[in-house]
């Protein structure tokens, strides 16, 4: 059975096989020029990383974004992570996937979601990180082989929601929150891509970055639907 695809912001037809309309689409936040290190959007595109990311240490080596957080985008992340809405999720995962596949990026062995904490995980009812790994691995696993790996990393204590924090106590809050299961031989010299909801300021990635750095993994690169500016 075939739905028709209908726009999820204005109720008009869809396009492009897509749960969104051509109207919309154009309106949404793309960014055009980022930080290639840190997704971070730029006015111009000649910075191959810019002045945040030579003040600190980053355990990946490239993360890129289709959206700055706003409007329609926010509106949708929103909808998805706290209001069960999982068609936005899809519809999201879908613009993640055109993106990828328009800038031609690199596609990795390995796809690991950001993981909830078991705690948040039973209230939630699904991490949004995981259910976007998942149309993207399948996509991606397809012609490409890229496999999802949703249990090689792990929360090991309950943290705060990043956007909800002063920029000051976003490193604190997730310093040391994830840890690798033991004896990861998967990992070692893989290529491996971290997908997230939300980019805030990269702590989040960069945490879950440097334990897959110590179980071995060769390259780590950072996906996510939408990126603070
Ligand atoms: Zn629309
Ligand atoms: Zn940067």
């Amino acid at each position: 059975m075939i739905y028709p695809k209908i726009c999820l912001h204005c109720n008009d037809a869809g396009h492009n096989g897509m749960d969104l309309c051509e109207r919309c689409f154009q309106k949404l936040p793309w960014v055009e020029y980022a930080c290639g290190r840190c997704a971070l959007p730029l006015p111009s595109s000649n910075a191959a990383a810019c002045g945040a990311c030579s003040n600190r240490e980053l355990f990946f080596d490239h993360a890129s974004t289709p959206f700055q957080f706003d409007g329609f985008i926010r509106d949708a992340i929103y909808q998805f992570k706290f209001n069960q809405k999982l068609n936005q999720g899809k519809l999201l995962a879908e613009l993640l996937l055109r993106h990828i596949e328009d800038r031609q990026l690199e596609i990795p062995e390995l796809i690991i979601p950001v993981p909830l904490h078991k705690k948040r995980m039973r209230q939630r009812g699904y991490n949004q990180a995981l259910e976007i790994a998942r149309i993207v691995s399948k996509e991606l696993g397809k012609e490409l082989g890229s496999e999802l790996d949703y249990d090689a990393v792990y929360r090991n204590r309950d943290t705060s929601v990043q956007m909800e924090l002063p920029a000051k106590q976003r490193h604190k809050n997730v310093k040391g929150a994830f840890s690798v299961k033991d004896n990861p031989i998967v990992l070692k010299n893989k290529q491996v891509c971290i997908i997230d909801d939300v980019m805030t300021t990269g702590n989040t990635v960069n945490e879950v970055a440097k334990c897959l750095r110590k179980a071995g993994v060769e390259k780590v690169g950072v996906w996510c639907l939408a990126r603070v500016a």
